[in-house]
């Protein structure tokens, strides 16, 4: 390939605060449309906006989280336009004094670890809606005008469309560590336009770029920058020029269509708003904020295997998600067997909220309960088999494993005498594979273990059964 991608990217981020940025309005989503509005975030006349101090505090977080500088005074501007879902006319943005600059990302890549650097975060407002699917006619709701956004900027680093696509995840990963949004892409809580151009390898310049919008997944970021980059090169290998303009993916067609020229900051006539005071941020909030930050990805991984013992891969796949790390957390707690409530937590867990879509808060067996059942494996009140059953009675349970154990008889047997009497049963049952067996067909063996296990409903415990069992046969 003799062409490098360049891609930076603009990522908005709705924060997850109460009321929005100016007033004191829900955030609520789902409420009936325009229902959430006051004369503020409509901007009529003598209304005058207050800054939310959250949004303050969780600028300062993520600022803080990804290595930027703090401005201890910042502006917000307003940034004029016409849109109708707009009807201030214009939007509640930071323009030549962010609130966080010069930060760093690193993202995990099969080419190991990259440094994505970041340009600036600044604090912003949200537009409306325009529904275009009802009937003939456009619906305007303005419920989301004025609710809370970050947006992050990030230099030209980023080389590929899965470099795109895991710097995206990444920052997800830190806002809902952060615990400032929920950072669901698909509900919109996170949204990224995509500037991408293309260069001969070893070029210093940039080419000419194109912004693309309207990526609403992981999947969609990748095809639509790998789409994009393609269609770059296709132009400047046919002799042609790329215009700079914003482009819309069209997921159905895995296409980007030209959506409208490229706009300039001079076209917005940024000004600062002469209605709100500039935002200061001093040491006292800068020190509250940066004990307030929890403890990261990376360094959870390394102490969930320093402290709980458990393999590197393991504690990567557990502290993705901040929620299934606190699971975790809460089931070794519980019974202080760090490598089997992982398997368990990977496993079983996993796989059952996967199954019936569920988030992990869902989930109707806490960590303690969890716990409780690994505790019984691991005393050998039950087999590994049965505890599988506990776990799916514990779903519609509210019990602890114990309990439930007891309820439904499904204790482990382990005297030797009642599995003997279960073996003297299937020999009985079984003459010829026994008389097989002894002929030295002793792969039949496993037959055996298998027709105690069925007979004992898989009750019995499994070491038991095969040192009987070899006893018997062998003798
Ligand atoms: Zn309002
Ligand atoms: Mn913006």
């Amino acid at each position: 390939m003799k062409y490098e991608l360049v891609v930076g990217l603009e990522v908005h981020c709705q924060l997850n605060t109460s009321s929005k940025a100016f007033c004191g309005c829900s955030t609520r989503f789902g409420n009936p449309a325009n229902s959430n509005v006051c004369p503020v975030c409509l901007a009529l006349p003598g209304a005058l906006p207050v800054l939310n101090r959250r949004v303050v505090e969780d600028a300062v977080k993520l600022g803080l989280a990804t290595g930027c500088t703090i401005a201890p005074s910042s502006i917000l501007a307003r940034k004029n336009y016409f849109y109708p879902d707009l009807p201030k006319g214009y939007q509640i943005s930071q323009f030549e004094e962010p609130i966080c600059t010069e930060g760093l990302l690193h993202i995990d890549t099969v080419d190991g670890r990259r440094d994505i650097r970041l340009i600036r975060i600044h604090i912003e407002e949200d537009a409306g809606k325009s529904i275009h699917d009802i009937g003939q006619d456009t619906y305007i709701d303005v419920n989301r005008c004025g609710v809370p956004l970050l947006e992050i900027v990030s230099y030209p680093d980023i080389r590929t469309a899965k470099e795109a696509s895991a710097y995206l995840q990444k920052l997800r990963q830190i806002v809902k560590y952060l615990g400032i949004s929920d950072g669901n892409m698909e509900e919109g809580s996170l949204r990224c336009d995509a500037n991408v151009s293309v260069r001969l390898f070893g070029d210093e310049a940039y080419g000419i770029r194109t912004e693309i919008k309207n990526m609403n997944s992981f999947k969609n970021v990748e095809k639509a920058i790998e789409y994009e980059m393609q269609r770059h090169i296709d132009i400047v290998e046919a002799g042609g020029a790329i215009v700079q303009e914003t482009r819309l993916w069209d997921a159905d067609k895995g296409e980007t269509r030209s959506m409208r020229g490229k706009e300039f900051a001079h076209d917005y006539r940024y000004f600062p708003d002469p209605d709100l005071v500039p935002v200061l941020v001093d040491q006292e909030m800068l020190e509250r904020m940066r004990l307030e930050l929890p403890e990261f990805p990376e360094a959870r991984a390394e102490r969930f295997v320093s402290e709980y013992g458990i393999p590197a891969y393991d504690a990567g796949v557990l502290t993705v998600e901040r929620e299934v790390a606190d699971y975790f957390e809460g089931a070794v707690v519980a019974c202080g067997d760090g490598k089997t409530a992982s398997n368990w937590v990977m496993g079983e867990v996993m796989r059952t909220l996967k199954e019936k879509y569920l988030d992990i808060a869902e989930f109707a067996i806490s960590p303690e309960r969890l716990g409780g059942l690994i505790k019984l494996i691991a005393k050998g009140a039950i087999s590994n088999t049965i505890a599988k059953q506990v776990f799916e009675l514990m779903q519609t349970d509210a019990s602890m494993a114990e309990e439930i154990v007891e309820k439904e008889g499904l204790a482990q047997v382990s005297d030797a005498g009642a599995i003997e009497a279960t073996v003297d049963e299937i020999f009985a049952a079984n003459p010829k594979q026994l008389a097989d067996y002894r002929e030295g067909k002793t792969k039949l063996f496993g037959f055996f273990v298998g027709q105690c296990m069925a007979r004992m409903k898989g009750k019995a415990n499994p070491q038991v059964v095969n040192e009987v069992l070899k006893s018997r046969l062998d003798n």
